[in-house]
């Protein structure tokens, strides 16, 4: 066990789920990860590991087959993953999102039938509001869907699907005018669509298109892809909690738990650099010692370590902020700017710490370094969270009188 970012207060279930997941990372995942990730391979065996550890439904309530747990549980589940692979994190990320919009805003009809096939990882979730002309700011989506008898015809080009291929329910984030006239405010004119679909490339159903995977630097092995719809036609029952409007606000409260998402990636991948720093360092020899023992590296570790509780300490806070009921998204905001500015830090000394070798595809840091920055953009970027912090700051200070 670790001696960083331990965290105070946790339940017997959730040490022993945590446990699990640790064991299942050291063995499973870290083993074959990095040759996985050069090869562009999705992780399939991983994934039925998952599976049966029940971890697509971990969150999911009991009574839809789920276990139940807590945000934090999840994140610091997440957290465990990312230290063994980001992109296993990604792989249940969205799923989880797609499951949390659907407990909180789904209709009942919509609840039992896909929370409990998500539960089981037999129905897997993306969920989708970037387009190609589009990411931080949502409310200049241009896909739209239309209303038709007892349908909504659905047209528009999508962005950035991570699980675009492999998932086989979308939710979809598009404009819709039905009952909101012209001038209505873009985030009330907004609705969350529940696209059911086969898994795979091409034309997946009759008007919707996966075209392929987009090539990516680093996060590789999970499958990020582009939707076409072009009069793809949605049953009425498929609008997520059953009126149209509300997409924006049912997106933006998932997007709010995926940060805290975000931040425990940022937290694991910055274990994991840590881990190969801190052990390099005592391996590797220079002027007659290990560098370890020169104080520059030693003061690289120093900062290190303070990055990963610092980042670990802030995560917990906001995942136990959403469990209490309150909102959470000055803490979720902070922690995930913190978390992946910590990490794409640490990840960078630890390549330093490791001299050339920390070029050579031979060594595990090279693929963390690819992978660091895609944090930085993923659940909204470093700016727009200092623009969320900063409002959410004016609004507790506002000033009297
Ligand atoms: C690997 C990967 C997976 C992804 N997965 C998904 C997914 O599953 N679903 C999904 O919907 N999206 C997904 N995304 C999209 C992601 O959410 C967006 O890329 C992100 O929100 C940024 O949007 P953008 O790329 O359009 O950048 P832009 O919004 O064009 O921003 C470009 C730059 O301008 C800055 N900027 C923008 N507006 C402001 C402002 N007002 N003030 C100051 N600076 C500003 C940004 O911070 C950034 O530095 C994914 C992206 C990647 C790379």
């Amino acid at each position: 066990m670790s001696r960083l970012a331990q965290t105070a207060g946790l339940t017997d279930i959730q040490q022993e789920i945590l446990a699990t997941v640790r064991d299942f990372v050291d063995k499973e995942i870290i083993p074959v990860a990095t040759e996985l990730e050069h090869r562009d391979e999705y992780p399939q065996q991983i994934v039925d590991g998952l599976k049966e550890l029940g971890l697509f439904g971990l969150m999911i309530p009991e009574e839809y087959g789920g276990l139940g747990e807590s945000l934090l549980t999840y994140a610091l589940c997440v957290e465990e993953i990312a230290r063994g692979w980001m992109s296993v994190s990604g792989i249940i990320n969205t799923h989880f999102i797609v499951a949390y919009m659907l407990k909180q805003h789904g209709t009942q009809e919509q609840k039992d039938t896909f929370l409990p096939r998500m539960a089981a990882g037999e129905v897997r979730g993306a969920f989708s509001m970037s387009e190609p002309g589009l990411g931080s700011d949502v409310s200049a989506i241009t896909s739209k869907g239309v209303r038709d008898g007892d349908e909504y015809v659905l047209d528009g080009q999508k962005m950035w699907l991570t699980n675009g291929g492999t998932s086989t329910l979308v939710a979809v984030l598009c404009r819709s005018d039905e009952g909101h006239p012209e001038g209505t405010a873009p985030h009330k004119s907004m609705t969350t669509f529940l696209v059911e679909k086969e898994p795979g490339f091409g034309e997946v159903r009759p008007g919707l298109t996966i075209p392929g995977k987009i090539d990516k630097m680093g996060y590789k092995g999970v499958d990020t892809t582009e939707l076409v719809m072009s009069g793809l036609r949605i049953p009425a029952n498929r609008v997520l909690g059953g009126a149209t409007g509300r997409g924006f606000y049912q997106m933006m409260d998932g997007v709010e738990v995926g940060r805290v998402n975000v931040a425990a990636r940022g937290c694991g991948v910055a274990q994991r650099a840590f881990e190969l720093g801190v052990s390099y360092a005592q391996q590797r020899h220079t002027f007659g010692k290990a560098i370890a023992q020169h104080q520059a590296i030693q003061f690289k570790l120093a900062e290190m370590a303070t990055k990963v509780e610092a980042a670990h300490a802030m995560m917990v806070n906001a995942a136990r902020k959403k469990d209490s009921g309150e909102r959470n998204d000055l803490e979720a905001g902070m922690a995930k700017y913190l978390a992946s500015e910590y990490c794409k830090e640490v990840v960078e000394d630890a390549f330093r710490i490791h001299g050339g070798y920390g070029f050579s595809k031979e060594y595990e840091i090279e693929r963390l370094y690819r992978e660091a920055p895609m944090l930085l953009i993923g659940e909204g970027t470093a700016e727009i969270q200092k623009m969320i912090i900063g409002r959410r700051l004016l609004e507790e200070y506002r000033l009297q009188g």
